[in-house]
């Protein structure tokens, strides 16, 4: 074992502590920012009795299986996705710390992890994706290009483009299920990935999403004519673009030479 691989291990838990603190934050901003309601104010309460929460019913993962998924004061039900959505973040900031170690690549790994994470999940609860957060973060995309040797700004750019011509199409001729949201946020991927890693991308996304709703449409849990949001495919398609793209695009290449 080298001395990285064993420093990594000796940082490991505080990474996963992190992880289910952002973890939770995200959770706030899931709820408030549809909302337009500050992240801060007012201090975390039940949503059912209103009863503001103390220290120890705010514990990321714990209070959720301590408290028995139930609001200490009114019993109504706490929401499965706090829990969900604690677990995951904590999971992607164990996997990106384990994989990419301390530099500007995890930190800005980390970024796009948290704002996908909350994209996937508001646009599964509401059929939106926000352009409060799509548009700051295509910014803070174009002003972090200089941290990332493997991108320019004309490339980011053409990413963009190609990301947004990529969806134009679907949204014109499918209607439903697809919008103007999934569209801008194709435009937000490709100006994260650049070209060509955008194709990877947004095809993932269109190809996973096809078969999920393939499958749904199979096992009757969702009927013709139900929308299913697109906006979850096209983060995972992102988070795959961005940690894996050029490495499955080399492989898609190859498949035709
Ligand atoms: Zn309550």
């Amino acid at each position: 074992m080298d001395g990285i691989f064993s420093n990594r291990l000796v940082m490991l838990p505080l990474f996963i502590l992190l992880g289910v603190v952002v973890g939770s934050f995200l959770n706030v901003c899931i709820d408030r920012l549809p909302e337009r309601q500050s992240l801060f104010r007012p201090r975390s309460h039940c949503p059912v009795c209103q009863h503001r929460l103390a220290i120890s019913d705010l514990i990321p993962l714990f209070s959720y299986l301590w408290l028995r998924r139930r609001c200490r004061y009114c019993g109504a039900p706490i929401p499965q996705r706090l829990f969900w959505v604690e677990l995951v973040t904590a999971l992607l900031f164990a996997f990106l710390w384990c994989s990419y170690g301390p530099g500007v690549q995890l930190g800005i790994l980390l970024a796009y992890g948290c704002l996908f994470i909350v994209i996937f999940v508001i646009d599964l609860e509401r059929g939106l994706i926000l352009n409060r957060l799509v548009y700051p973060a295509a910014l803070l995309t174009l002003a972090l290009v200089p941290l990332r040797p493997e991108l320019t700004i004309v490339n980011s750019l053409i990413g963009g483009g190609i990301g947004l011509a990529l969806l134009l199409l679907p949204v014109i001729v499918f209607r439903g299920g697809i919008g103007w949201g999934d569209v801008k946020m194709a435009g937000l991927i490709g100006l994260a990935t650049g070209s060509p890693v955008v194709f990877t991308a947004i095809i993932s996304a269109i190809i996973v999403g096809g078969l999920i709703a393939g499958i749904l449409l199979l096992l009757s849990v969702k009927k013709r004519g139900d929308t299913i949001p697109f906006g979850p495919f096209l983060c995972l398609g992102a988070m795959a673009g961005l940690l894996w793209g050029s490495t499955i695009y080399d492989w898609y290449i190859g498949l035709f030479s």
